[in-house]
């Protein structure tokens, strides 16, 4: 992508509405606009960070065995009358008429939705398990919509439904689920912690959060430290095969949210030096609910001994749009935004000191042309502009490695590679440059 061809609209000033780093960020470096309290248009940048994010979502649901389907994001009222939480929703809930009066809602989940399309097709236990999801806007009326897209009205979220026979099954599919959130989260180069947590108004009695750790995170919650440091399930993990050691293992060390956490039971589990009571961000939360909603709505298969079972369920919820502002509370400096590689808006970024120099530019667009047939996301400063507005962007928007074209060097053949995260630069031969960033 040229970057004079681009639509990248950088904020020099910092935007005094903003109060945490993260949604400072988002604006100056033109990830996104607010159209409205809570509602957010994602310009180019940012939303090519947040496909990124969905994409590493979707291949690790994928793996776990989950089916990826799309519902629409307006919903039936009656839908909602069969199981009881059209009145008990409250006051989140965006509700809507159309020109017959007809009552619908912005959908703020799909548990209902999801056991519709279930209980439509699937009639016997021989089709289960099942886990269906979908990647979907929301739509929450917030009392209090704020630091940007970490709490909007409108968000993204995946979630993910499973169906089972038994508890037990549901147990199983709830593991799976753990795993594949565990290895999600780890791809973005997060660390986020697995805590108790309560099931809220979808009920249940088996439920988890993840919690990425950060001083402005809206949670207050309770661990032990020795979580943080625990290696992450590899991609050769079996989903087929018993998943419990892993799910035993992560679950066996404290880890609570605020609404669960029991400071006695804290204490006597943690030794001293071991605790963290930290503030955090929730990221993702999944629940096992039973036959909360199979059995209001009639969601049953026909059981190996002919008999009408009701299926027990579970969901697992993620949000994207609260993932790419907690990724940047984790990873920024004084500068601007550092981008782990794999969620990166660009890979590299090359910079063309002295744009408008017939030898500079031509051995930019030789090298761009390179670079982009090699496969790499690449940003190419092009612009007319000084190498100091230059390197401010680079830095402002994150961007990994930072190639660097200048006339000195390119007399000797030379380029510069400057690594976002560490500051670290190097000098190395033109022809090598695809190659190192490779
Ligand atoms: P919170 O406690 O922050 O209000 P929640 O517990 O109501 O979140 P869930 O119903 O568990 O949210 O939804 C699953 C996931 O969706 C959350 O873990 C979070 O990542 C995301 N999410 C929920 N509400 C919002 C929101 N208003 N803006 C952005 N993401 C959200
Ligand atoms: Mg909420
Ligand atoms: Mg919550
Ligand atoms: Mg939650």
């Amino acid at each position: 992508m040229r970057l004079s061809r681009y639509f990248l609209p950088v904020l020099r000033d910092v935007p005094k509405e903003a109060e945490i780093v993260s949604h400072r960020l988002m604006l100056r470096a033109g990830m996104i606009r607010q159209q409205a309290s809570g509602l957010y248009s994602w310009l180019p940048l940012g939303y090519k960070v947040l496909m990124k994010v969905q994409k590493i979502i979707e291949e690790e649901q994928n793996r776990s065995g989950a089916v990826q389907l799309l519902m629409p994001t307006i919903q039936p009222a009656d839908l909602w009358r069969e199981s009881g939480r059209y009145d008990a929703y409250g006051k989140e809930m965006l509700r809507i008429e159309d020109r017959h009066e007809r009552e619908f809602l912005y959908g703020p989940t799909n548990e209902e939705m999801i056991t519709d399309i279930f209980r439509t097709y699937v009639k016997s236990y021989k089709d289960l398990p099942l886990n269906l999801y979908h990647v979907q806007w929301k739509f929450r009326d917030e009392v209090r919509p704020r630091f940007g897209t970490m709490r909007s009205r409108e968000f993204l979220m995946k979630d993910a439904y499973s169906f089972d026979l038994s508890k037990e099954d549901a147990v199983k599919a709830y593991e799976r689920m753990f795993v594949a959130y565990m290895r999600t989260y780890a791809r973005m180069g997060l660390t986020a912690i697995p805590m108790r947590a309560d099931t809220g108004p979808i009920g249940g009695d088996l439920s988890h959060e993840w919690i990425v750790l950060a001083e402005t995170g809206e949670s207050a919650v309770f661990c032990d430290n020795r979580l943080l440091d625990k290696p992450i399930p590899g991609q050769d993990t079996d989903f087929r095969g018993d998943l419990k050691p892993i799910f035993d293992d992560w679950t066996s060390l404290y880890a609570a949210t605020e609404d669960m956490v029991d400071m006695a039971e804290y204490e006597a589990a943690v030794p001293e030096e071991h605790r963290v009571s930290a503030r955090g961000i929730e990221v993702g939360h999944i629940f096992y609910f039973g036959t909360k909603y199979s059995e209001p709505m009639k969601a049953t298969v026909t059981g190996p001994e002919g008999k009408e079972i009701a299926v027990h369920m579970g969901s697992y919820g993620i949000g994207p749009t609260r993932l790419v502002p907690a990724i940047i509370e984790a990873f920024h400096d004084e500068a601007g935004i550092v981008w782990p590689v794999s969620v990166a808006p660009f890979e590299a970024v090359l910079i063309n000191l002295k744009a408008g120099d017939a030898d500079s530019d031509a051995a930019c667009e030789a090298l761009y042309d390179e670079l982009v047939a090699a496969g790499i996301d690449m940003l190419y400063d092009d612009r007319d502009q000084g190498a100091g507005a230059k390197f401010t962007t680079a830095d402002l928007i994150g961007i990994p490695y930072q190639l660097i074209i200048g006339p000195r060097g390119l007399k000797a053949g030379e380029a510069e590679i400057k690594h976002r995260k560490t500051g670290e630069r190097e000098t190395l031969p033109i022809a090598d440059a695809v190659a190192r960033i490779k």
